[in-house]
């Protein structure tokens, strides 16, 4: 997927690559985006249960789980959910392809206070 926009619209976008295209119009840049995206992050946990008599209670080792959970902002609430192994995997994925797209982002970020209209300010 890619997506060509002008400067100031990319941070309504998730990105892996960027590339300036100097050959073309100077105040737009291209950024591929690996699909598909998923902000929040991944935690596994193991805990105890309700049974008094049950083992998970003595012993840390027996607890139950492993319990995989995905934590994030859902409808802007934080929310847990929890997930079977396999969907934590495809979450994880994902989650990955979100942060590089958040890297870019940010390094886009970098370069535009490099370039923000005082920038150019002669020292006095
Ligand atoms: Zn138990």
């Amino acid at each position: 997927m890619q997506i060509s926009l002008a400067l100031p619209e990319i941070l309504m976008y998730i990105a892996v690559k960027m590339k300036v295209n100097k050959s073309q119009d100077p105040k737009t840049v291209t950024i591929e985006v690996t699909l598909p995206l998923l902000p929040g992050s991944i935690s596994t946990a193991r805990s105890t249960c309700g049974k008094p008599q049950c083992a998970c209670h003595a012993d840390p080792d027996k607890r139950h789980g492993l319990y995989y959970r995905w934590t994030g902002v859902l409808n802007g609430k934080r929310t847990t959910k929890t997930l079977s192994r396999e969907e934590a995997l495809a979450c994880q994925v994902r989650i990955r392809n979100y942060r590089a797209l958040q890297q870019t982002i940010e390094a886009l970020l970098r370069q535009a206070l490099e370039n923000a209209p005082w920038a150019n300010r002669e020292a006095k």
